[in-house]
């Protein structure tokens, strides 16, 4: 189907990048978050992006203006399920965003479109508490998406080749390269990624260097563009153990456990960059 509006639940750092470089396309774009701060800190973050490239010269000030007048900021879950397209980006809990999911499947037309941006939850699964599981796909994209441009593309047991290929037609017409891969846990990206920072932290735990030396090491030695800690910190340390316990439960392997400190950090509220505290201070 013809995608001309994309809904985007969740205004956080992913709900309200894609929500931008949805707008940056030309699709209008309703944004849903629970919460009017919510809503309106990802509008703030949106018009913030927006600025700074004004004022680089790299945006004309008139475009910035017709992105940002594309973006609707709601707390109405209708106004989301009536678009063509609903990109789900709420937090990295199974239940959380199953029961998300059934609320807009309830609402939405059958025609509209079902995507996740799930980290690491199988889609299959996910697509399973809908009646529309052949127009359900996994659409993840990359921090900050707009700057990043990888969408991993996944296809769960029942997608449509017709959805896939409108999952494909958005991410062209968003300029992003969209890669497929089929619906294991943490899909690609994760799988590797997550244990590897997973890894690094055990490491700090244990004192095997400072968190400035293991950045460093993975940086000149591996030839990271950003050390694991920060990294995970740039992710989110709530969305890094969420993670981990996908892969977990989706592997029955303990070696995906996440690492104590990982998991003390977020009791203390210090999930990275979004709180301001992580490894480091964001102040
Ligand atoms: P975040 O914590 O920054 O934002 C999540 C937002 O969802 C919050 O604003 C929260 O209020 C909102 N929310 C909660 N319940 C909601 C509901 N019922 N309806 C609408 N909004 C609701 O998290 P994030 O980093 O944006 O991650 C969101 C998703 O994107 C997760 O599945 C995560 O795994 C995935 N993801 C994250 C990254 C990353 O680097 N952070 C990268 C790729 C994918």
């Amino acid at each position: 189907m013809s995608v001309r509006t994309i809904a985007v639940l969740g205004a956080g750092q992913m709900g309200a990048g894609i929500a931008q470089v949805a707008a940056a396309s030309g699709y209008n774009v309703v944004m849903r978050d629970i919460e009017e701060r919510f809503v309106s800190g990802g509008l703030s973050k949106i018009e913030g992006r927006l600025q700074r490239a004004v004022e680089k010269g790299s945006l004309p000030a008139d475009e910035a203006r017709a992105i940002r007048g594309r973006i609707r900021g709601t707390l109405d879950m209708v106004a989301a399920a009536k678009a063509d397209l609903v990109i789900e980006a709420v937090p990295e809990d199974p239940e959380l965003k199953k029961s998300v999911l059934r609320e807009l499947d309830g609402l939405a037309p059958p025609s509209v479109l079902f995507a996740s941006n799930t980290s690491s939850i199988a889609i299959s699964e996910l697509a399973a508490v809908t009646r529309r599981a052949d127009r359900f796909v996994g659409m993840h994209f990359f921090n900050p998406v707009p700057v990043m441009k990888l969408v991993e593309v996944v296809r769960g047991k029942a997608t449509g080749d017709a959805t896939m290929a409108s999952a494909l037609e958005v991410c062209a017409r968003m300029g992003k390269t969209a890669v497929e891969v089929r619906d294991f846990p943490g899909f690609v990206s994760n799988r590797v990624l997550m244990p590897m920072i997973n890894e690094a932290v055990l490491a700090l735990q244990e004192g095997v260097a400072t968190k400035e030396a293991i950045d460093t090491v993975m940086k000149l030695g591996a030839n990271h563009p950003m050390g694991p800690l920060e990294l995970a910190d740039f992710i989110g340390l709530d969305t890094c153990v969420n993670i981990m316990e996908v892969l977990r439960k989706g592997f029955a392997s303990e070696k995906y456990a996440p690492a104590p400190l990982l998991r003390q950090m977020v009791a203390q509220g210090r999930l990275g960059k979004k709180s301001g505290h992580g490894f480091y201070d964001y102040a």
